[in-house]
């Protein structure tokens, strides 16, 4: 972020304003946790500012700070839509295109307010009046964390905004293990933890606090799993049946798709979910090095996201959908075995 865009912000917050602050569909570790971060900082500033997610979260994030003030789009419509129109100032975090917030998206572009984007994904779309915008950062919690420095807030950090953005650094750079983690990255989590965030209550809070359920609906996905070693790729498929006979509930299959990844030699990594409620099938894309899932994620599959971490859809069945990967693969295969 440059001096020009700081000083803008520092203009739009001189006054108390009304802030909606929004997250993406299907909200992860980060969405959630800059969200809260982000707002938490905003009142304690003096304004009025509430999040709003498209949809629920994942029970593994209840836990986070006042996430209990959360307001759902999809469970309480006219008060989310009752907020925005009100909104003088709505913050879009950790998604870099309106309709990434599913239908919430239309209001979004019908809203008056001026709006700020605080985002890691790349080639982000031009509708906000401050766009901050890195794909370097490991998370858009660590860019709230820097803004909030940039700012001169740093005080305002208490252990519950440090938790909420220790959460979203954490999950988005896998426990610190992604290349987008840096030193830069480090001591704002020793910040964090300066201020009050406990990395091992969290880091147990997120990962474990498994049902057996979800443990056995891993073992079906690794028994899906498929080894294609010419392609130096792996994928596992989830059929709703599979989703149902294990009680699925949102969130479960999040960090499957590391486990194909983690093969020797693999590169390229593919999780396809069937969602019946939704008549697609969700896809999730992961890689190592410099292969662009981002790439093929929106050439392919509707989607989009980071270099080595995209996801995408498709109104095909899961069969359908799995022959159109298996049928691309071939034009990536020079991509895949020239690839360290
Ligand atoms: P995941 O596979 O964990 O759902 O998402 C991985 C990354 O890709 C995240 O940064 C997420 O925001 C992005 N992503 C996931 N699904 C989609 C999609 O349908 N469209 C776009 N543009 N990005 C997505
Ligand atoms: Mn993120």
């Amino acid at each position: 972020m440059n001096q020009d865009q700081i000083s803008l912000l520092q203009q739009l917050l001189d006054s108390p304003k009304k802030i909606v602050v929004i997250g993406h569909k299907n909200p992860d570790g980060d969405a959630v946790g800059s969200c809260l971060g982000l707002s938490g900082y905003l009142n304690s500033l003096g304004h009025n500012s509430r999040v709003i997610m498209p949809n629920d979260f994942p029970k593994f994030l209840k836990w986070l700070p006042d996430c209990d003030k959360v307001i759902i789009y999809e469970q309480q419509q006219e008060r989310a839509q009752r907020m925005l129109t009100q909104a003088d100032l709505i913050f879009t975090l950790d998604f870099n295109a309106l309709n990434r917030t599913g239908d919430l998206g239309v209001l979004l572009e019908q809203a008056q307010a001026d709006f700020v984007m605080v985002d890691h994904h790349q080639q982000p779309d031009d509708y906000a009046k401050v766009t901050i915008s890195d794909p370097t950062m490991s998370s858009t919690a660590e860019m709230v964390f820097h803004l909030i420095h940039a700012l001169e807030g740093e005080s305002y950090i208490d252990a519950d905004l440090a938790t909420n953005l220790y959460t979203g650094i954490m999950t988005d750079t896998g426990s610190f293990r992604f290349p987008s983690t840096t030193a830069v990255t480090h001591r704002a989590i020793a910040s964090l933890i300066e201020k009050g965030a406990n990395g091992s209550d969290i880091h147990r809070a997120i990962y474990d606090t498994n049902r057996p359920e979800k443990l056995k609906l891993l073992g079906t996905a690794l028994e899906n799993m498929v080894h294609l070693p010419e392609f130096r790729t792996a994928y596992i498929t989830l059929s709703q049946k599979e989703l149902d006979d294990h009680n699925f509930k949102k969130g479960d299959t999040e960090g499957f798709v590391n486990y194909a990844l983690s093969l020797n030699e693999v590169i390229l990594a593919a999780i396809f979910i069937e969602n019946k409620q939704e008549s697609i099938t969700k896809i999730s894309l992961r890689s190592t090095g410099s292969f662009s899932v981002n790439e093929m994620a929106r050439t392919h599959f509707n989607g989009g996201g980071h270099i080595n971490a995209a996801g995408g859809r498709s109104v095909k069945s899961l069969p359908d959908t799995v022959a159109d990967f298996l049928a691309i693969l071939p034009t990536y295969q020079n991509a895949l075995n020239d690839t360290n």
